[in-house]
């Protein structure tokens, strides 16, 4: 008989205390589970995610794009003569991004600020990716793209210059805007390398390549900047040791003072020899030596070198002379550099006027506070003072006007046009005319024709140097310039 009354109530109750009994272990057990599963997931997650960012590290991408490859060999039936599937064996492209102006963030706005720019601009990334894309942070500011299916360079290029224009983009950080911009090195799968290694590598080399053009803007890898790279390997383990291997020299162009067309002093020019009679110009090996962090020490060599030199014209006589040397950006910032003019001038016997320091307007204007602090200071000495390549950069005529330099000199590029083109004329014109209101001498560099001598003569330019009076030469050479007298063109270097 089923229970009825009261017993009836009973075994409900008593039911319902066993259903929830159940379910409370159930929801138990399943809620274990997941935090077990969560756990599994963060250790899993952990090692192969970026911290700040939360993007797949390098070890992850490096991962991913080895399953791509398989996948590729597998679709192209793995060289086993097996049919191929066209859509799964399609290749792709890896891109590899350094921004470029994250220091400057990092260093004028603080870490905190970085940090959150590098946050922002991953979202961006991540973003932008599409459904079987991955971008990772490789670490600091270096991020890489794994773009399937972008399989030819034309592809290639627009994806990459499609996430170069997104990072270029302004951010707000710290309620303000910044911009950091990047460049890249694209490398193509499987067509440039048939591991996930040397793929990641070849993307880099194609960064470094890019970089060397300047920042901003990308390159694709070719076989032969592995090559490149290699070369400019030795080529800097050879830089390391010139100055111990006596490999450095200083040419000397001579600089003629327009009224009455006297020799009156010589820039010092560096040259690195790499084999008997082949001299390599500064433009290649003077940006390693300063990447390298060697500049300092070169130009150290060259001041000393140089005063050196003077010395030794002015024993023989030829003592009205003046040597020019140039300062990197570093040698001028760095505080000891008034104390090193004073020491070289006293150990070589030279009067401090004997000396002309060249900075260029890019350095000078860079901190012009800083700048007229540091010439000021070696202004003191009695030394003398250029502005170099002016005209190039952006000058604040308030800063130059309180700057105590002696000359300035007119970049190269603006004397080329001088003997016919207007624009030219007219700049030269009023460059001299800048710099004779601040009562400073202007000389002309690059004077390559007698036409533009003349033209630069008939404007008031002071001084002139060049190679239609005489490229840098040897030492000895100027020697010998110097005895056969009065001016006369040189033989060439
Ligand atoms: P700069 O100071 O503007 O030097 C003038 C450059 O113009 C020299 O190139 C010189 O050889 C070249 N030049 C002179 N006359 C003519 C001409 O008529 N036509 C043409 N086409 N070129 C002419 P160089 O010797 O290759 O030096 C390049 C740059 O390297 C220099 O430019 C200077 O900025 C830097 N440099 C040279 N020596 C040193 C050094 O000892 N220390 C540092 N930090 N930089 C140096
Ligand atoms: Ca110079
Ligand atoms: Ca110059």
């Amino acid at each position: 008989m089923p229970p009825s009354g009261p017993w009836l109530y009973l075994v409900l109750a008593l039911l319902l205390v066993v259903v929830g009994v159940l379910a409370w272990r159930m929801g138990r057990l399943d809620e274990q589970r997941r935090t077990a599963h969560a756990r599994a997931h963060q250790a899993d997650h952990r090692p192969h995610h970026d911290a700040l960012t939360g993007l797949p590290n390098r070890q992850h991408f490096v991962h991913r794009l080895g399953l791509e490859l398989e996948r590729i060999v597998a679709a192209r039936g793995g060289g086993q003569g097996a049919e191929e599937d066209p859509q799964r064996a399609a290749g792709g492209t890896v891109v590899y991004f350094d921004l470029d102006r994250f220091k400057v963030v990092n260093d004028s706005l603080g870490h905190r600020v970085g940090d959150e720019a590098l946050e922002l601009l991953a979202e961006r990334l991540a973003s932008a990716m599409g459904e079987h894309e991955m971008v990772a942070r490789f670490g600091g500011d270096e991020f890489a793209a794994l773009l399937p299916g972008t399989e030819d360079e034309a592809a290639a290029c627009r994806a990459a210059g499609e996430l170069l224009e997104l990072l270029e983009r302004p951010l707000v950080v710290a309620g303000r805007e910044v911009f950091i911009g990047c460049t890249a090195g694209v490398c193509l799968y499987p067509r440039d390398g048939d591991e996930a290694r040397d793929l990641v590598k070849a993307a880099e080399t194609a960064l470094h390549a890019a970089k060397e053009k300047g920042q901003g803007g990308f390159a694709v890898f070719q076989p032969r900047m592995h090559m490149e790279a290699n070369r400019t390997l030795s080529l800097e383990t050879r830089l390391r040791r010139a100055l111990d291997n006596d490999e450095l020299a200083l040419f000397y162009q001579p600089v003629l003072d327009l009224d009455g067309d006297r020799l009156v002093g010589f820039e010092a020019l560096m040259r690195w020899q790499i084999r008997p009679q082949r001299f390599l110009r500064p433009d290649r090996f003077l940006p390693l030596a300063e990447s390298i962090g060697l500049v300092e020490e070169f130009d150290g060599w060259a001041l000393e070198e140089a005063a050196r030199q003077l010395a030794t014209w002015r024993r023989d006589g030829f003592d009205g002379l003046y040597v020019a040397v140039n300062l990197s950006a570093r040698r001028f910032e760095n505080p000891r550099l008034p104390q090193r003019v004073r020491e070289v001038l006293r150990v070589h016997g030279l009067p401090p006027e004997a000396l002309e320091l060249e900075i260029t307007e890019t350095v000078a204007m860079r901190d012009p506070e800083a700048s007229c602090a540091v010439l000021e200071a070696l202004k003191s000495q009695g030394v003398r003072l250029a502005i170099d390549d002016f005209g190039t950069a952006y000058s604040s005529l308030l800063y130059l006007r309180t700057f105590p330099i002696d000359s300035l000199k007119i970049d190269r590029s603006f004397v080329r046009g001088i003997a016919d083109q207007v624009t030219d004329q007219e700049i030269a014109t009023s460059l001299i005319r800048l710099a004779h209101a601040l009562g400073v001498k202007v000389v002309g560099e690059g004077v390559e024709t007698p036409e533009q001598l003349e033209a630069l003569r008939s404007r008031g330019c002071d001084r002139v140097q060049g190679h239609f009076l005489s490229p840098p030469l040897a030492a000895d050479a100027c020697t010998d310039l110097l005895q056969q007298g009065p001016w006369r063109p040189a033989q060439r270097e």
